[in-house]
């Protein structure tokens, strides 16, 4: 497998920490099996990976969203 960004055929296996900016949150997922580019340090998910982050993000915004539909002064 070559890498997008340089073309060099320097791709390994490794482990990346997956950031996202959510509309109520943000999330980071660590230790996220992963393609990485030795030479320059491009990151590349397997699809099925993107599913797994996919489904967690989503599990993610309902726990988001109900702690902010908390209220301060009612639940403090
Ligand atoms: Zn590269």
């Amino acid at each position: 497998m070559k890498c997008l960004i340089c073309r060099a055929d320097t791709m390994v296996n490794d482990r990346s920490t997956y950031f996202a900016q959510l509309p109520n949150c943000y999330v980071i997922i660590e230790n996220v099996p992963c393609r990485k580019c030795t030479q320059c340090g491009e990151v590349v998910y397997a699809a099925s990976v993107m599913e797994k982050i996919d489904i967690l993000l989503n599990k993610v915004q309902q726990i988001a969203s109900k702690i902010l539909i908390m209220d301060f002064d009612k639940a403090a």
